[in-house]
């Protein structure tokens, strides 16, 4: 069931995209190489705490597997789910991708964001730039009245013309009252049962895009996804709240 919010959710999910979005932006700053990813949790974390949120991350998942940080920090080939660690050290042409979501006044919105270490290489930044504009394309065709296979059809035409690929296994969801809502929003066109947008439809967008192959592999830790051919992937995410004649981004 597709949960539409009323006014004031909505008004606690601007507040929460906000925040969020301004975290992201602390968090982008202080990506440089010699950094490690568990100082960028850490950072992520105070600034959650200082803004009297809660990170949604932290302990989600199965009980005797709870994903153990904040934010997810994927490097390079990992697409998504990075978990955050001393050892994993950034470097100059590194690809970046943090993802999170927090919770304020019991509202949920969810972000990810690729960023370019220094000097990375050509195909690193047309993806990253491809997967960003993909999104913009896709969120372009987001309104009251219209179906969510546009979404998904705008991110697969846009990446596929320049050669990259969608991933299929991994997709974007409704977001608000909880982390993962209905309706799961692929990011191609899918043979499923189409759906209507409703105004009031709180959506996380999320185009996870890779350099080859769009098959995908999961690490040791059981939370890491990673390309199956070692290549880049990129990541952009935005929460999106559905009006009429277009929709209004929650975590810019
Ligand atoms: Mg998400």
């Amino acid at each position: 069931m597709i949960l539409i919010k009323n006014a004031q959710e909505i008004e606690a999910m601007r507040r929460s995209g906000k925040i969020l979005s301004s975290i992201m932006h602390e968090v982008g700053k202080k990506i440089a190489p010699g950094v490690n990813t568990l100082e960028l949790d850490k950072l992520a974390s105070e600034l959650v705490f200082s803004n009297g949120g809660r990170a949604v991350f932290k302990g989600y998942g199965e009980k005797n597997n709870p994903y153990p940080a904040s934010i997810c920090a994927s490097l390079n080939s990992e697409i998504v789910h990075g978990i955050p660690s001393a050892e994993k050290i950034i470097k100059v042409g590194d690809l970046v991708k943090i993802d999170m979501g927090i919770e304020i006044d019991g509202l949920i919105t969810d972000m990810a964001r690729t960023f370019e270490v220094g000097a990375v290489t050509s195909v690193a930044r047309c993806l990253m730039d491809a997967t960003r504009e993909a999104l913009n394309e896709g969120i372009g065709k987001i309104k009251a009245g219209a179906r969510l296979s546009e979404y998904s059809r705008a991110v697969e035409d846009y990446v596929k013309v320049r050669g990259f690929s969608v991933v299929r296994d991994l997709v974007g969801h409704g977001v608000g009252r909880e982390l993962h809502e209905d309706p799961q929003i692929p990011n191609y066109v899918w043979k499923q049962k189409d759906i209507i947008l409703q105004e009031g439809m709180t959506l996380a967008l999320e185009p996870m895009i890779n350099e080859g192959t769009h098959y995908i592999k999961i690490l040791a830790d059981q939370w890491t996804y990673a390309t199956k051919d070692g290549k880049l992937s990129a990541h952009f995410e935005d929460t999106v709240v559905v009006r009429k004649g277009g929709c209004e981004i929650l975590t810019r």
